[in-house]
Parts: structure tokens; sequence; C-alpha cells
């Protein structure tokens, strides 16, 4: 996703290679590249401004290091920096003390929730626990079917309205799971909440009563990275119309410029906990700030 991102960045470090020091004509030809480089991949405007003031303030000041010369100087600044706009120390999960832990899913539809939910769910199961789905989007005729299908695969039981019965309250499923639960000694609890394809006020306090309801543990915001600026517009209705803990990026592995979705930890203040970068259920991980500032600038 971040290839252009890379060869750029590649091309304005190589343009340094070779010099004794730097001087300031140096740095502004240097942070004009990073500049537009950033841009180019669609990273938010107020983060990139931020970020390229931060790196030539520093190479300006130069925190003259003498063991490098200046074009990996550059480089190390420019990876804490990317390393900082993308939340800084990789952020764990964190576990009730009294389970069940709940963690619950937002975001717009077709985001990538569901498939979460399924990701989520396998990877806390093979780490030794014993997690159920929830399924509390009843607003897609097929989303509770989706679940069960997703459950299934990652070997997840699904708590699910009964068919046929004509249950439509996803606030009242949502708090019978925690009971659910309970009972059944699943130790942690996902919540796969409905989305529009916009943000919409009736969904979002729908959202909001559930979390009233379950007082999850982590609300987890999901975002679609091939979206652009909307990511970031739509994390921000969610900060406010919903709250979360933690973003997770999906569909890394598409082939849009994804520099918005690099943008929302900075935006929003939250971390980026997870990645889905494919479709199968093990196409996913815990984000790594510093891997990703790796992988970008490698
Ligand atoms: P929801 O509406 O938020 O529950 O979103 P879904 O989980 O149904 O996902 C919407 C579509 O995106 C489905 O076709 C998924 O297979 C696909 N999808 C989800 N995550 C990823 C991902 O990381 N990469 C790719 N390429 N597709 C994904």
């Amino acid at each position: 996703m971040f290839d252009t991102l890379q060869d750029r960045l590649q091309a304005t470090f190589r343009n340094l290679r070779g010099k004794a020091r730097l001087t300031d004509a140096d740095i502004d030809a240097t942070a004009r590249e990073i500049r537009l480089a950033l841009l180019e991949a669609d990273v938010n405007l107020a983060v990139v401004k931020e970020f390229v003031a931060a790196v030539k303030a520093r190479a300006t000041g130069a925190e003259l290091n003498q063991a490098l010369n200046p074009s990996q100087q550059i480089v190390k600044i420019v990876n804490e920096e990317l390393v900082e706009i993308l939340g800084g120390q990789a952020r764990q999960l964190r576990f009730a003390k009294n389970p069940p832990t709940v963690i619950m899913l937002a975001g717009l539809q077709g985001s990538g929730k569901t498939t979460l939910a399924g990701k989520l769910g396998l990877w806390l199961r093979e780490q030794g626990h014993t997690p159920m789905l929830v399924a509390a989007d009843l607003q897609r005729p097929n989303a509770v079917n989706q679940l069960q299908v997703v459950g299934g695969r990652a070997g997840v039981p699904v708590f699910a309205p009964e068919p046929g019965n004509g249950i439509g309250d996803p606030v009242s499923v949502a708090r019978a799971s925690i009971e659910e639960a309970r009972r059944k000694y699943y130790d942690t609890v996902i919540v796969d909440t409905a989305g529009r394809l916009g943000v919409d006020a009736e969904l979002m306090q729908q959202a909001a009563d559930i979390r009233d309801a379950v007082n999850p543990d982590e609300i987890l915001f999901v975002v679609d990275a091939m979206i652009g600026q909307d990511a970031v517009n739509t994390a921000n209705a969610f900060a406010e119309g919903v709250g979360f803990d933690g973003v997770v990026l999906s569909k890394l592995d598409g082939d849009a410029r994804g520099g918005a979705a690099l943008s929302i930890a900075k935006v929003t203040g939250r971390p980026i906990m997870f990645a889905s970068n494919g479709e199968a259920l093990r196409d996913f991980d815990l984000f790594h700030p510093d891997r990703m500032a790796s992988r970008i600038l490698d």
C-alpha cells in the first residue's frame, strides 16, 4: 500500500547521500520533498505540517550524532517522527480483571468489522482465550448469518438472536450476550455492531446505547484504509459519537494510497492497535508503529 511513499522518501534520502554536511538549503529542499511525498500518499494536511516542521527543526538543530552521516541522520529523524505519528509504542489489548472482557467493534458498513470479529476471535482463541462473538448488527439482513459463517470458520461460538423471533433490538441482544458469557465462562466477548455507509445519527446513537449496555473494556474503531481522507473524518465522527480506545486499520493490502489511515492515530489521539491485510482470517496482526515505519523507510 505504501510503495509510492517508500519510493519518494528513498529518492529524497538518496539525494543527500555523500554529503558531508547539510546546508540550510539542503534541509529546506529535503523538507519540501518529504512534504510532497506525504501529501501525495494522502496523509492528512495538518499531520503533514506538524511532521515536516518537527523533522526540519530536528535536522536544523541537528542533534548531531557523529556516528551517522547527514543522510542517515535524516532517515533516523524521519523514522522516529513516523513512529510518533503512528502512535509510538504498540498498545496491547486490556483484559478485564473480572471476565468477560468486552470488546466492541464500531465503524462504517463495509469497513471490515464482521471479518475482524472472526480474525480477533481466532487470534484470541490461539492465545488460549475463550472468546464469543455477538451479532448486534441487526441492520443488514445478512449480517447475523455472515457473523455465524465467520465464527464457524474461526471456531468461535456466536451469540445471535433466534431466527424468526422478530428480534430487532441489538441493545437487548448485546446485554443478553454478557449474561450468556458469564454463564458459559467465555472470557472475551466481541460485539459486532451495525454501520451505515456514511455516518448516521441514528446508528451512532444505537452504538452508544450498546456501549452503555455492555460497558466495553475496549471499543475498537475499524476503518478501511482505502477510503482516503474520509477515514479521518469518520474517525472524528465516531470519536465524538461513540468514543473509542483504539483503531483497527483494515484492507492495508489494497493499492490505494493509505496515508489518511496513517494519520488517524495522530488526529484522534487513539493508538492503532491492529491491522488487517487480507480477507483470510489470518491476514491480521497487532500493529507495531516501529515496524510500519521501517517498512515505509526500508
Ligand atoms: P462490515 O460491514 O464492517 O462488517 O465489513 P465486512 O467484514 O463485511 O467486510 C467488508 C468486505 O471487506 C468483505 O468483502 C471482506 O471480505 C472485505 N475485507 C475485510 N477486511 C479486509 C482486508 O483486510 N483486506 C481485504 N482485501 N478485504 C477485506
